[in-house]
């Protein structure tokens, strides 16, 4: 189904809606694409948060998982400095 407001790009499926809907915490009307979406000022501002929130998270996972190698070799060179 093609955008109902630019009739350009493909419209969100009601499942990546449903998705969308429930982690931006806004119901996200059916018919429009990602773009068009985020382009209104109603949804603009829930939508923005949401992915800098998804983004910082990501950003935390990325060093949670760096810095268990970090330790390890903090043990191991203090372990051969014995
Ligand atoms: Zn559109």
């Amino acid at each position: 189904m093609t955008c109902t407001q630019c009739h350009k790009r493909e419209a969100l499926s009601d499942r990546r809606r449903t998705i969308l809907s429930r982690d931006v915490g806004t119901e996200i009307p059916g018919g429009r694409c990602f773009q068009c979406i985020v382009d209104d000022p109603a949804y603009h501002y829930p939508i923005i948060s949401w992915a800098v929130r998804k983004r910082e998270e990501t950003e935390q996972r990325i060093r949670d998982t760096l810095a268990w190698p970090l330790e390890f070799i903090d043990r191991l060179v203090g372990s051969l400095r014995g």
